[in-house]
Order: C-alpha cells, then structure tokens, then sequence
C-alpha cells in the first residue's frame, strides 16, 4: 500500500466560506473527495469579514497568532481560525488567515458597491501567499504538496523557489498549480515588486514579471512543479494561441510537458434534484415530470406568466465579457419571438446590468431578471429551467451545464473548452446527445443553436429523450480526484 499524502490546499474562494464562481465550488468538493480516498489533505483560504464566526463555526487556534508576515518595508500579523468543510462522511480541516486590515471587508477582491478593485489587493494577496508558508511552518507541518488555485496563490511557489529554498521544513514540500482562468492573472504595476520582497533576480521576464508589470498568475505558471488546467480542451486552447493564453501562452507551451487537463467534477451531494434541498419538488430520471412543479415555482418567483409548453431558458453566470452575454444582446428581441421565457440571474459588469434591465422592462412577459448573487435562486433556476444557455467566449470548464444536465436541463453552450469537452450535440435520428452546441462565436450562430433546442422541444418524446441522456450522465469528482492524487504521487517523494 502507498502512504497516504499530505496535501494543503490553497485557495482564495471556498464553498462554504466565500464564493463568487466556480472556483469554491471546486475548492469547497475536491478536498473532500481526496480526503475521502484516504489522504490527508488540508484547506486554506483569507478569512473575508463576510465570513460569519457564528455561522462558518470558526475557532481561534491559540498556538497561531499574531505571526510577523513581512510585506515590502511593513509587518502584518497573521493569526488563524480553524473551520471544517463537512459532509456526513468526512471533515476537511480548513484554516483561514485573518488580518482585519487586510481582510476584514465584506468583498473578496472588488468592493461590492462600487465594483472596482480594492486598490491594495497586491498587499492583501502577497501577505496571504507568505501567510500560507509561515503559518505552516509554525504549525509544523509540512505538506508533500501545496495544491495552489489561479493568481491569488500564485507567488508561493515563487516563494518556495526562492526565499524558502534551502529552508529545511520545505524540502520534500512540491507544488501544483491549477489555472482556472488564464484571464484573471492578478497584474499590478511593477512597484508593487517591492512588496513581495523576493529576490531580485525575480523582477525579469524571467521571473514574475510579464510586460513590466507584476504577475501573480506568471509567478505560479514558471515556478510550479506541475500545472494543471480544467479541461483537456482549455490545456490545449491556453498555449497555442494568444487569445486563450492571454500573452502568456508560450510560457505554457514551454512547459507544456508540465500541463494537464483534468476535467472539474459536479458535486452531487449539492447539484442533484433527487437530494437538492433548496427546491421545492426533487425529482430524478424516474419521476422526470415533477420537474415540472419547480418550473411553475421558478417563474412565480421571476414574475412571468406560467405556460407548460414554453420553454424557459436559464441563464446564472458572473456578468463579464467572457461569458458572451454581447452575443444574447444582439438578438434579445429575436429570442424572445421564438417563443421561449428567459430567466437570469447574475451579478457583475455594469453594461451588462443595464442590458438585463432595459430588456426586462421591455419584454416583461418573457424576460424574468435578478441582477444579485443568490444561490437559492441559483438551484431554482436548474431545477424549474428547461434549457440552460451558455455561450462563452472562452470557458475553462464551467460547472452550470454539468449542473444542468443532471438537473434535467438541456445545455445550449458555445463549442469551447470544458462547455465542447462535457456537452454532446442532441441528434434527433439517433436520440442521442445531451444538448445543442454552436462554435463561431457570432449571434446568428447562438441563435440557431436555440432554435434547433425550440424544435426538439416541439417534440415531447424526443425531449424527454434528451432530458434523460443529461441525467444520466455522470460527472462526479471521483475519477478527477484520482487522477490528481496521481499527479500528486508523481512528484512527491516515495
Ligand atoms: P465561473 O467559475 O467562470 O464563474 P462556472 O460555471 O465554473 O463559472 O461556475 C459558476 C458557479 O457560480 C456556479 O456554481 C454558479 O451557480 C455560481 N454563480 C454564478 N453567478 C451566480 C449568481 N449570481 N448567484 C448564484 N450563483 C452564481
């Protein structure tokens, strides 16, 4: 028998403790999954002020206080709280760093009113990667692997590389880096170098800067042991072109030996309507037509008339140019003539906003919005929706038609990364497929995607079908896990 490993596993969103996107949802189910195959792994994330002590159960660990962290020519304290991640099968220790200063707003990474930026984000996220390694050290243990998540971790295998080279709590330690989005790199202006305080040699090309600037994601992308990415397709799409590698696409085909896909799971202890405790009807393949009832519920809550034969289309994603939302603009009035109901719920850019609202006020029988953060609604929405469009411009994995799928919901996405590598084109001959894909990234495209969902939906036989083929589809984390703990066994040492 191989011993089980050490893992730490470092993010910056964790599902249940803060989330924007996909990636807590990740941070949140893969830990427990690893740890239900018998590893030791661990979780850390900044502990944010929206972070409640009563509700996240946090418990001050006396031993880690008020720990020095030095950042440029200043000194913050790090002190830990300790939380679980839990299911009725296992408990995942998860530690978050605390320094109120730092942290203790209420938004992860933009201030909620405003949306812009917090202005010392390079401050907070170079504490938080020196925090990560310090406290370790302090609580005296030293992982095989430090499992790293997208720029808000990426200086500490810059740190282990460097600064903590010839540190001997850290020399069989080795680290993953797993790219979420090559978009969101974490840049800032090259004097915030000087906050890192890591050797100088690092302020080059060579180092953790990319066209002058400061680079988080850069810094994990060269100083790595291994990278991951979250779709066989997106690995490939990330280092051969400039669009997808955001500039720095040769980097990763430098290292491309290092790179691989491994596709992000569903966790169906959560995104399943046979055990979903936040909708009102659970159903599964068996009992498909209760689903139904949530459509009803769904529509009731977004305001708009319920009509059994209409489809409703569901939308739930951040509000960002990534996630093609200039493609539904083009055509909204075409859409809503087809006819389907739209549904969307999301939060982000503020054109996007005002493109939800104006097309609302306009089409108030077919367009039902909620501009807001709001995962109750987001599980209604998979359950009462009939399809579920997402027509990404670049999409590493995406989580929502994975989701949908199993919810019954047919997916109507764009043929890009994890959306081509999960979503199978419907064929009414065979009855096979589970959803209906477009690859030119043009509104006429998307539209015809839609309309040939409208067609299959005309047909309740054939729809059925489809739904049930989504159903069945199983996307859990188990095989993914795996191939990570292999990855892991790799490089650590025997
Ligand atoms: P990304 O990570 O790019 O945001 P994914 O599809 O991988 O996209 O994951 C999105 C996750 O965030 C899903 O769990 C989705 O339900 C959730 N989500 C996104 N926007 C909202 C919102 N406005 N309200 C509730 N949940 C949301």
């Amino acid at each position: 028998m191989p011993r089980p490993l050490n893992v730490l596993f470092v993010s910056s969103e964790v599902e249940p403790f803060a989330k924007t996107g996909g990636l807590a949802d990740v941070s949140g189910a893969l830990p427990q999954v690893i740890r239900q195959l018998d590893h030791e792994i661990r979780v850390m994330l900044p502990r944010y002020g929206s972070i409640s002590e009563r509700k996240a159960r946090l418990h001050d660990m006396i031993r880690l206080k008020e720990i020095d962290i030095p950042v440029g020519t200043r000194h913050y304290s790090a002190s830990v709280k300790s939380s679980f991640i839990t299911n009725p099968q296992v408990k995942v220790q998860t530690y978050l760093l605390d320094n109120s200063t730092l942290f203790g707003r209420s938004g992860l990474y933009v201030h909620p009113e405003t949306k812009k930026d917090y202005a010392d984000n390079d401050v907070r996220f170079t504490f938080f990667n020196r925090a990560v390694l310090e406290v370790l050290k302090k609580l005296g243990w030293a992982p095989d692997i430090i499992h790293c998540t997208d720029w808000p971790t990426g200086l500490l295998p810059a740190y282990l590389k460097t600064l903590y080279k010839h540190d001997p709590f850290y020399k069989d330690t080795k680290t993953v880096f797993t790219i979420h989005n090559m978009a969101y790199q974490g840049v800032f202006p090259h004097a915030s170098f000087a906050q890192t305080l890591l050797p100088k040699e690092q302020d080059s090309d060579r180092g953790v800067i990319a066209f002058g600037n400061l680079n988080f994601l850069k810094a994990g992308l060269v100083h790595a042991d291994a990278l991951t990415t979250v779709s066989e397709r997106y690995a490939q799409e990330i280092r051969s072109s400039e669009e997808y590698g955001c500039g720095l696409q040769s980097i990763l085909e430098k290292r491309k030996h290092d790179l691989t896909g491994i596709l992000n799971g569903a966790d169906y202890a959560v995104w399943d309507p046979s055990v979903d405790e936040l909708i009102p009807q659970r159903y599964d393949a068996r009992s498909i037509d209760l689903k139904m009832e949530n459509k009803k519920a769904l529509l009731a809550k977004v305001g708009l008339p319920f009509q059994e034969r209409t489809p409703v289309i569901g939308i739930i994603s951040r509000l960002a140019d990534q996630k093609g939302f200039d493609l539904i603009g083009e055509v909204l009035d075409d859409l809503v003539q087809l006819p389907v109901q739209l549904v969307v719920l999301g939060t982000g850019e503020k054109k996007y906003h005002d493109l939800f609202e104006k097309a609302a006020r306009k089409h108030p029988q077919h367009i039902g919005i909620a501009l807001t953060f709001n995962n109750d609604l987001a599980h209604l929405i998979e359950a009462g929706s009939d399809m579920f469009l997402m027509p990404s411009r670049y999409e590493p994995c995406g989580l929502n038609q994975i989701y949908s799928m199993r919810y019954g919901t047919a997916p109507v996405v764009r043929a890009t990364g994890g959306l081509d590598d999960t979503v199978e084109e419907f064929q009414p001959a065979s009855g096979n497929g589970t959803g209906f894909k477009f690859t030119e990234y043009k509104s006429s495209a998307m539209l015809k995607a839609v309309q040939r969902a409208v067609a299959v939906f005309a047909d309740a036989a054939a729809w059925r079908k489809l739904m049930k083929n989504g159903m069945a589809k199983d996307f859990s984390w188990e095989a993914s896990a795996r191939k990570y703990i292999q990855l892991y066994r790799g490089l650590a040492r025997k």
